[in-house]
Order: C-alpha cells, then structure tokens, then sequence
C-alpha cells in the first residue's frame, strides 16, 4: 500500500477506520456473530459497508479471528469492499485484536483512527460524520447512549446498591482518536483491562469528547441482538414461494390429488403418481428455500420415484427445506379440474397435508375451480395447479 494512494489532499486528514471482528463467539456457544447473515447479508459485512461507502474513510483494516483470513479476503472481494486494505488475524482479547489491527494501519500514516465492533452492522454515515469531526477537533471522542433504565450493582443474583445514573453513558462505537494518542496508549508492553479503546486512551491521561450515540446502533452479542437488528432492518424474515404443476388425465389411472384418493374414471398420468396438488407444493416451498426445483431433487429418469406415492417427495422436501433454516409458515393451492367435483374432498386433503407440513390446518388453503369447458382442463384432458407458500427463515 502506498502513501500517495491513502492521500486525499491536505486540506483534511487521512482517516483509516479499524474494524474489529476477532470475536470466537464465546456468548453465543462458538458462534461466530460477526459472519452470522442478517437480512441476507454477514454481521460484518453490514458493520464495514457505512465505512466503505464514506466519503472522508480513505482505507479499512479489517481484524478476524485466528485462521479466518483467507474467509475475511473473500467476504470483502465477494461484496466489494475494496477499502479494505488489510485483512489481519486478531488475538485472544479485544484490546490485542486491535493492537494488530493497528499495526496493519501504520503504513497507512493515518491522522485519524477510527475503531468500530465487527458486530454493530446498523452504524450509520451519521454517526460516523460526527465521530470524525470530533475525533479530529478534539483528539479522541466516543458515541454514547444515556441510561434510561434503573443501575443497580449486583452480587449473587441479590441487589447491593443502587448506582445513580445521570453521569452514566453506554458507549459504543465507532470511537475516533487522532493516531498518536492511540498508538500512544497501544504501546505499553501489557495493556491494562479495558472493554473499548477509550478506556486505554483514557488511562494514559487524553481527555475524551463525548457526543450523541444512536439508539439502533446494537451491538449483537445475542442471538436476541440478531433479531433485534432484523426487526431494526425492516427484515420481515419470511421468504415466498411459488409452484405450478400439470399432469395428464388418462383412463384406469388412480386419481390422486392432495394426497387423497378420489373415486373417477380418469386418473393422472406421471412419472410418480402424478399429484399435481403435491408437487406445485413441493415447488413453492423449495423456491422459497431458494433449492433447486422438483425435477432436479426427484428426476422422472429415477427408477426410485416411479409411481412414488407424492406424499413421500413432500415428507423429504420440506426435510430439506429445513435443512436450509426453512419452515413452513403457510401454503395456498388453486387446483384446476373439470370433473369430478373436489369441494367435498378438501378437508381431507388438508388433513392429509398439514402434519406433513408441520403446520396447523388452518395455515393450509385449497380451492378448486374449473376452466368453464375451455382449454386442455376444459376438455379433461389435464389438471392443473398452482401453490403460493410463505417460510420463515431462521
Ligand atoms: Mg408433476
């Protein structure tokens, strides 16, 4: 990396923000949050993008855990990070990750630092304008939240003492700090305790700039905190789907539809049995997943699906779909046949459908029309059917 490339002209500083994502995902049983996916995009990824996409941030370092470098390049190619500069291995505590992230941002001749959690992916270019320009007017400055709830210092799940809480702020991050002060405070060879930057700087004796944090700038330390931020994205969690399937009447076939048999001269002519209730279901639900369709998971070449009872091909569908995080939340079919009536056997076929699906009956709709005499399923010569789904995506 060369100097001249960082150089944005010497009317302002050179602003190299840190990001710290070297977390093992202690709190959350070896899960790692920063890579966890929100609203369809990694932890990380959402907590980088504010700084890659801010005018006055020149470069990015980026701190992962032990053995995720080759995983951290990948992630800033595949979403076009390309601030970041660096991609360096974190050690065993917060402070020692940062530490390494400094050192990567040395080349950089950084004026201003800028520190931020890989794991709080709703900053905002807001905030980050204000912790810049606090940072390079006043030497160091921290985002923080006033306290609303009651402080009380605990012992052995009993009360000792209640803390007063009009001098008390959470702070977050981003935090800014001219580089001196902060290379200052990582130089001692054993760094003393501290849950954030500030609290180093601070012990070397620099005062600290406080100003407004920002409400929905979580942190995810939960998988509470996960959702939170989900709900916080206007993530509504939920994925559609949509099938469609059409099979051949012919005469002395059985005639199965929704997993039920229903007495008629024609039945449906397929590879399996042929219920095309079942298998516009079956397509929906894996749209919904985003898995391939029907014909790729259970191919009409496969002797092990002839005459296959369609039943069965949901039973592992919706395996697989939950395979993927998936469930089902809700499914609508509109059959088309001419004759015989369906009306009277659809409570059956929601009965049958339902503990397949997991869900309750109520969550299953079924409605049957006919095509007035028109068309292929006019002239009973086919059936057809369509299913709208809806998952939740876990
Ligand atoms: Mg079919």
């Amino acid at each position: 990396m060369n100097r001249q490339s960082l150089d944005p002209g010497a009317d302002r500083p050179r602003n190299v923000a840190i990001i710290a994502a070297g977390g093992s995902g202690v709190r959350m049983g070896g899960l790692k949050k920063q890579f966890l996916p929100l609203a369809g995009l990694p932890v990380v990824v959402r907590s980088i993008r504010p700084f890659q996409d801010h005018p006055l941030v020149d470069a990015i370092v980026l701190v992962v855990p032990p053995g995720d470098i080759p995983f951290g390049q990948s992630l800033c190619s595949a979403y076009g990070l390309a601030k970041v500069k660096g991609v360096v291995e974190g050690g065993r505590s917060r402070s020692e990750s940062v530490r390494s992230g400094l050192e990567a941002a040395r080349s950089f001749h950084p004026d201003v630092i800028l520190v931020h959690d890989g794991v709080r992916p709703l900053v905002r270019a807001r905030l980050i304008d204000r912790v810049l320009e606090a940072a390079t007017r006043h030497g160091a400055a921290v985002p923080a939240m006033e306290i609303y709830d009651s402080l009380k210092r605990v012992a052995c799940d009993r009360v000792e003492s209640s803390v007063p809480r009009e001098r008390m702020r959470a702070v977050q991050t981003p935090q800014g700090f001219q580089s001196a002060w902060l290379y200052g405070a990582y130089s001692r060879p054993v760094l003393p305790e501290a849950t954030d930057d500030a609290g180093l700087v601070e012990a070397c004796g620099y005062p600290i700039a406080v100003l407004p944090g920002d409400r929905d700038n979580v942190k995810i330390t939960s998988e509470d905190d996960l959702k939170l931020a989900g709900r916080l994205l206007a993530d509504p969690g939920v994925a559609a789907g949509i099938g469609y399937d059409v099979h051949r009447l012919e005469a002395g076939r059985p005639f199965i539809l929704g997993g039920v048999k229903i007495p008629s001269e024609l039945g449906l002519t397929g590879h399996s049995d042929a219920d095309v209730i079942v298998h516009a279901v079956i397509d929906a639900l894996l749209g919904a997943a985003g898995l391939p369709d029907i014909g790729q998971q259970f191919p009409d070449t496969d002797p092990r699906f002839c005459g296959a009872d369609s039943t069965g091909l949901l039973e592992q569908a919706v395996k697989t779909v939950a395979g993927v995080g998936c469930s089902v939340l809700s499914i609508d079919v509109t059959v088309v046949c001419e004759r015989p009536r369906l009306a009277p056997h659809i409570p059956d076929m929601k009965a049958r459908l339902a503990p397949i699906l997991r869900v309750d009956p109520s969550r299953i709709g079924i409605k049957a029309t006919t095509q007035e005499g028109m068309g292929f399923v006019g002239r009973a010569e086919g059936v057809c059917a369509w299913c709208v789904t809806l998952v939740q995506r876990h």
